[in-house]
């Protein structure tokens, strides 16, 4: 299919590396596609990109620092002092390693798949909606969503460290949508009729 980048996911010359990987579990007996050859080259992109420095050697990922593991596995109250002032807005993941990598850059596709596009709701949140979001909103915000595996309390404390991250800036700013890996998975969309309203 492709070949691990040095940001460790997968790529393809065909789509870059946001793809959504499936598997088949079967008896047949096949034969294996001789192993891709790497195209990193000399590039380093994500490893200086990476607000965190979660990336420090090609190929390997320090999750202890790194801002999808934080917001999305972290089960603690608070975040580590040195991750909570770097999130740069995310609250949901972190793609800034595979947005700077030129694969993605010049062949990622969007899909025409509409299990696969974001609640639009999500397009129009706020940081500060997310900081005090009440269970109800959140039921009412992630239905069948993979988001959902971020807990409430962990969606606010990661909102409101990201807050915090821009208290310095007008708050204009403060109110920028939060950045959110929209990956969702489960029913299909509900009919335009039934999204909650804004
Ligand atoms: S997901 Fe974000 S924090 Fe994690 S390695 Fe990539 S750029 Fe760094
Ligand atoms: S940014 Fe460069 S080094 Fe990193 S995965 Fe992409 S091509 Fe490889």
């Amino acid at each position: 299919m492709g070949w691990i980048g040095k940001h460790s996911n997968l790529i393809t010359r065909d789509y870059g590396s946001w793809l959504f990987l499936g598997e088949i579990l079967t008896e047949a007996k096949l034969t294996p596609d001789r192993p891709h050859p790497p195209h990193c080259g000399t590039c380093t992109r994500c490893l200086e990109a990476c607000p965190t420095q979660a990336i420090p050697e090609p190929f390997v990922v320090d999750a202890n620092r790194c801002i999808a593991y934080h917001t999305i596995e972290n089960r603690q109250a608070t975040l580590p002092a040195e991750i909570a002032p770097a999130l740069q807005g995310w609250v949901a993941g972190c793609d800034i390693c595979q947005d700077v990598c030129p694969w993605n850059q010049r062949f990622a596709q969007e899909t025409d798949i509409a299990d696969f596009q974001p609640y639009p709701w999500h397009l129009n949140t706020k940081l500060t909606d997310l900081a005090t979001l009440t269970p109800e909103e959140r039921d009412r915000r992630f239905p069948a969503s993979a988001l959902r595996r971020i807990s409430l309390a962990m969606l606010q404390r990661n909102a409101k460290a990201a807050l915090r991250g821009i208290d310095g800036l007008e708050q204009v700013e403060k109110v920028t949508p939060p950045k959110i890996q929209h990956h969702r998975h489960g029913p299909r969309l509900p009919p335009l009729g039934e999204y909650p309203s804004e």
